[in-house]
């Protein structure tokens, strides 16, 4: 079987993680195994339509590398990929259930109304009463010669039960009463999600749905419209919640959910995937850092669990941390670049400092606090910072140090880390102490911060020859 899969976003303006996951599922199953992986803009909610949507999504399966083998930009055989270019398609599709009986034509005012796309129901639906499907063929005939606007219904007999299997979550039963007659194709001719997917992904020659757990409920109503057709049911893979820490869906007036808010935070576009990755599927290994190469050759339909996953960020930056040390050092300073404060790109050796931090960033947002001291130290900074007990370090002692280091470095003809560190080890063999009681007080003196990303040496270095002394003489001052 040729594998086609499909991500079938609609335009909402954002990419929310969860359907970043679903493109990423459905991508990785057709890479596998040499499939098709298609896009789809599923735009029938025209009310729900945000200006610019569109771009959005392309940008977002761009910025992850989630090509797409088939769409409405790169076309294919079985077009257009964009629904409400569609609409006679569907019109077709829903004609040919009336006339076999599987929907009838509705009449009814204002019953429009039905569960937004996706919305699980609990317990029996109080929806569409069913009296136009009651109608004898000559009173539809008689609303029709009047014009009477109509929308099309899905014919549900209210008697037995449909059950479909659905790969992650097994057999799901659920009884006809409970199902509503839906609407298929409204008075405007829009079809409705519930419609459309089952057209659309007929036609598209989908052999696996994946899509999130929201949609279990309405599965059945799907069936039974594949059957009405007489259309093979394609596998459906449906996808466990993604929780937040409180164990609530995640939801954009929680905090970040869309896939611009984690790369404006500074993760990569590989470390979310990765880690999303992992949020309903698991490797069956302790293996948790998969480059997208990886993912493919991993990935399992078979291993995507039932049981919500949490989104859990502490987890996401520790592997964008992994994933920044795994990258080329020319690499990891492109991505840096676009996160230095304008100063530090312009002031320092900023190639050298992306060396020195490549092994100690987790986000890249985290750059422009880990890096402002180097152009813009706070010179009132506490001189108590001098004091360290593990370095055996005091105000009077720190000042010697500093007062002794100031002349070494003063003396140096050539700048760099062998040079300054020599000094800093001759200053500390002179007075007998370890080398960790002259780096505390310089790196205090140089930054200021108790707590910096690189060692006194490799701060001394970026900041050049004049702007270390003058921090230590203003650190003297100081003590
Ligand atoms: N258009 C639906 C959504 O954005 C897609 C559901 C599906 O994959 O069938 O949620």
């Amino acid at each position: 079987m040729d594998i086609r899969t499909r991500y079938a976003p609609s335009p909402t303006g954002y990419m929310h993680i969860g359907n970043l996951r679903t493109a990423l599922y459905a991508y990785l199953h057709a890479r596998k195994h040499g499939g098709r992986f298609i896009l789809r803009i599923e735009d029938t909610d025209q009310a729900r339509l945000v200006e610019d949507s569109v771009r959005v999504i392309y940008d977002s399966l761009s910025v992850t590398g989630l090509e797409h083998d088939e769409g409405p930009d790169i076309g294919g055989p079985v077009g257009p990929y964009v629904q409400s270019e569609r609409l006679g398609i569907y019109r077709e599709h829903a004609e040919k259930l009336v006339s076999s009986g599987a929907a009838y034509r509705c009449f009814c005012d204002k019953q429009e109304k039905q569960e937004e796309p996706g919305e699980e129901q609990d317990g029996p639906i109080l929806g569409y009463d069913g009296r136009c499907g009651r109608m004898s063929e000559d009173e539809t005939k008689a609303s029709l010669a009047k014009g009477m606007p109509y929308v099309i219904r899905q014919r549900i007999d209210k008697e037995g039960a449909t059950t479909f299997n659905d790969f992650v979550y097994g057999p799901i039963t659920v009884e006809h009463k409970q199902l509503d007659d839906q609407i298929l194709l409204k008075r405007d001719g829009y079809p409705t999600y519930n419609f459309a997917n089952v057209v659309d992904d007929h036609l598209m020659g989908i052999t696996h749905v994946m899509r999130g757990c929201e949609y279990i409920s309405s599965t059945p109503k799907y069936i039974l419209l594949y059957r009405a057709f007489g259309w093979d049911v394609p596998e459906h893979i449906h996808l466990p919640h993604i929780l937040n820490q409180e164990g609530r869906k995640l939801s954009k007036r929680e905090g970040s959910v869309a896939l611009s808010d984690f790369l404006e935070k500074g993760y990569l576009p590989e470390a979310i995937l990765n880690y999303i990755a992992l949020l309903g599927w698991n490797p069956g290994t302790e293996q948790e850092f998969f480059t997208k190469a990886g993912l493919i050759s991993e990935f399992d339909i078979s291993r995507i669990g039932k049981s919500p996953a949490i989104f859990d960020e502490v987890k996401l930056a520790w592997l964008n941390g992994q994933h920044i040390r795994a990258m080329s050092p020319e690499a990891a300073h492109e991505r840096f670049m676009k996160f230095y404060p304008e100063k530090v790109a312009a002031g320092l050796d900023v190639k050298r400092l992306s060396v020195l931090l490549q092994g100690k960033v987790e986000k890249l947002s985290d750059l422009p606090a880990m890096t402002a001291f180097f152009t813009g130290m706070a010179e009132d900074y506490p001189v108590d910072l001098f004091v360290n007990k593990k370095n055996k370090t005091t105000l009077e002692g720190s000042k010697a140090v500093l007062s002794e280091l100031e002349g070494l470095l003063g003396g140096l003809s050539v700048w760099d880390h062998g040079g300054i560190y020599g000094a800093a080890s001759s200053c500390a063999a002179a007075r007998g102490a370890k080398i960790g009681a002259v780096m505390w007080p310089l790196r205090i003196a140089l930054s200021g911060l108790a707590v910096t990303p690189t060692g006194a040496v490799e701060i001394a270095e970026l900041l050049g020859k004049a702007e270390s002394l003058r921090r230590i003489g203003l650190a003297l001052k100081r003590l």
